[in-house]
């Protein structure tokens, strides 16, 4: 049944990130023929609407702000609901990203609308929208539909494909207004560690490293392979935990949740908390000295052996074949 869907796109520094355009094809999906409206929230981000559209939305509401510049759970939610209020939509589509696990169950809640959170995949049964998503930490799947009210869904990034780009598409583009008021918080500065310039959890390759890597330093040629192939350095806890990298690198059941095309565990034993982080990446490359490493179980390829001495050769190897 044709359905009016929301997607609520993200933007950070001026940018929309990659999942906005992949939860626009979710929405299409979820549509069933039906209207995909984008939700642009920032300050001056009119000139992102026509990204959304050429991506597959077919016209775009934006609430320019400068309280919107940069997240605060208050001001989202104070705003997307007033927009939710006007557009009276069937079903509302955010990423599984920092801000929608944020912003999305207070919203769902408001809305008295059943919220599936963390769907790596939507198709239409029976005229009915069903996601599956990940249990018992990516260990099982489950397929899940909202019986009645608003559809509430968050998508993981990197698992449902954008559409293609079409500079061709042409949509409506309108500004709603939106009383902010009262917030709690207020933003002074973002300060950013650096990590590489590639955002872990878009990131197509990720390098993670594990307390195998014995130090801070030892990250520094996990670093050189993940630049040279435009990829982002990823950790297990062990390695958080041991100073040798910041925690907004580690990815796990307490950290972030990432499926590159191709992942390398390297000095990581392969602890359930750890694959429940990464189990779902098309590639995996494990490397360890201990021929029983639980992580060689979940590894496509299978190095057996000193990280010290094999990531070196391995880049050295792929700059050969890269140039
Ligand atoms: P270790 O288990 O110590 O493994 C290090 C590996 O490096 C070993 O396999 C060793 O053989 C190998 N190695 C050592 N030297 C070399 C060398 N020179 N060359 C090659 N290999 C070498 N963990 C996460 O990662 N993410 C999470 O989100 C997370 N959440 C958790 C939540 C809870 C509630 C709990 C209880 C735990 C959580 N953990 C998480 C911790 C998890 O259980 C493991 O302790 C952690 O993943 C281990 O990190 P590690 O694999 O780097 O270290």
């Amino acid at each position: 049944m044709a359905k009016k869907v929301l997607v609520v796109a993200e933007v950070r520094d001026g940018e929309l990130r990659n999942v906005s355009f992949e939860a626009i094809a979710a929405g299409k999906t979820i549509a069933d023929g039906g209207e995909v409206v984008g939700v642009l929230l920032g300050d001056n981000v009119s000139s992102l609407a026509e990204s959304l559209i050429h991506f597959g939305a077919d016209r775009v509401v934006q609430v320019n702000d400068a309280q919107l510049k940069t997240y605060t759970t208050d001001a989202y939610q104070q705003a997307l609901l007033q927009v939710f209020d006007i557009e009276d939509p069937e079903a509302i589509v955010l990423g599984h990203t920092a801000i929608g696990k944020d912003v999305a169950p207070r919203l769902a809640m408001k809305l008295n609308a059943g919220l599936i959170s963390d769907a790596v995949s939507v198709e239409v049964e029976g005229g009915e929208a069903v996601f599956t998503r990940p249990i018992y930490s990516g260990k099982a799947f489950e397929k899940k539909k909202v019986k009645e009210g608003i559809i509430f869904a968050t998508i993981r990034p990197n698992n449902i494909a954008a559409l293609n780009q079409d500079a061709n598409r042409t949509g409506d583009v309108a500004t709603i207004t939106a009383e902010i008021k009262d917030l709690r918080t207020t933003i002074r500065d973002v300060i950013r560690k650096a990590t590489g310039g590639v955002d872990l959890s878009e990131a197509n390759v990720v390098v993670a490293g594990g307390r195998g890597v014995k130090s801070q330093e030892g990250f520094g040629p996990l670093q050189e392979l993940a630049d040279l192939l435009g990829g982002a350095v990823g950790a297990s806890r062990g390695a958080c935990d041991a100073e040798y990298c910041d925690y907004g690198l580690q990815i796990g059941q307490t950290g972030k949740v990432v499926t590159p095309d191709l992942y390398f565990a390297i000095g990581i034993s392969g602890a359930i908390q750890h694959l429940a982080g990464m189990s779902n990446s098309k590639v995996i490359v494990a490397i360890n000295k201990d021929p029983e490493a639980p992580i060689f179980e979940m590894a496509d390829y299978g190095i057996v052996g000193d990280l010290f001495e094999i990531v070196p050769i391995l880049t050295e190897e792929l700059k050969k074949s890269l140039v």
